[in-house]
């Protein structure tokens, strides 16, 4: 598409349009927490949202919550590190909407805060399995649903934790370093095909995930020196994700941006 075609698009939503309007949406990992405030604040945004997570009880209460503010939201029971879960998760977004625009990789486990050499080969196989291997794989199998539409985007949520290697945090560290690169060659590959891809690296936010932070004496100790005056809230990560999944950002790809309060500024 030639670049004149994108302007006329981008000006035609700013007019009559939500910059989502009837976008179609899977958010991962969002019964609660960051992904449900972004879930939220695509459907407000214009989109018909899919939401899922590990529990059907999360999902169903999720899904109630913002079909009561009148939001286009639909729900399904997914573990992101399970196959059959993945294909059911797509299969719902096509058989209830039609189609597929947009993708947000939301969902991650870190299952040990400690000291790096107490880390198992278990726990270093399950943060790679469900944060990085995971992402691929759901991107893999969405990607040819969004190539149907001509464009689309995809976002990828890492963390400060992957610029700033905390030994606490290990390997779910290192996970989110290598989603930075994962999100830069996928949006090499993918540009070709009009679907951006975009990663954040999000600081600390107030949600369950990052409790074990302010109760790990060595990691609430480095909160001030690392520049974190307060932690973000959900909603303060989402408005971001909507942007980037809107005509308005139609040329902004392959970059991870910080949605920190400022722990990452650089020039
Ligand atoms: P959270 O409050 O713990 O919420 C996690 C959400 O993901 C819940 O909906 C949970 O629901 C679901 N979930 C967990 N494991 C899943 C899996 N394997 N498959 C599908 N869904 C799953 O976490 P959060 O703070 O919102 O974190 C969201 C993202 O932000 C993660 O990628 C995290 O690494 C990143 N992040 C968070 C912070 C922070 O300070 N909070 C900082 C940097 C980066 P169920 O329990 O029902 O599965």
């Amino acid at each position: 598409m030639s670049s004149e075609n994108y302007l006329i698009k981008s000006n035609a939503s700013l007019k009559n349009q939500k910059p989502l309007q009837d976008k179609v949406a899977i958010v991962t990992g969002s019964s609660y927490g960051i992904g449900f405030a972004i879930a939220r604040r695509l459907a407000q945004d214009g989109a018909h949202v899919l939401l899922c997570s590990r529990k059907t009880e999360n999902v169903d209460k999720a899904v109630q919550q913002l079909k009561e503010e009148g939001l286009s939201i639909s729900g399904i029971q997914c573990h992101v590190g399970n196959e059959k879960d993945r294909e059911k998760l797509v299969a719902m977004a096509l058989v209830t909407y039609g189609k597929i625009d947009i993708l947000i990789c939301n969902a991650a486990v870190n299952p040990f805060v400690g000291p790096l050499f107490e880390t198992t080969e278990e726990v270093w196989k399950k943060v790679f399995d469900v944060n990085v291997i995971s992402t691929f794989l759901l991107i893999k199998l969405v990607v040819p649903h969004i190539q149907k539409q001509g464009r689309g985007s995809i976002i990828i949520c890492s963390s400060f934790t992957g610029y700033i290697p905390e030994p606490h945090f290990g390997p779910y560290a290192i996970t989110k370093t290598t989603l930075f690169g994962l999100t830069n060659i996928l949006a090499q590959a993918l540009r070709f095909m009009n679907i951006r891809v975009n990663g954040l690296a999000l600081g600390v936010i107030n949600t369950n995930f990052s409790k074990v932070i302010l109760k790990t004496p060595e990691l609430k100790s480095k909160l001030i020196p690392l520049g974190v005056h307060r932690l973000g809230e959900p909603e303060e990560c989402a408005g971001i994700a909507s942007f980037l999944c809107s005509e308005d950002a139609s040329y902004i790809n392959g970059e991870n941006i910080g949605v920190t309060g400022g722990m990452l500024g650089r020039l």
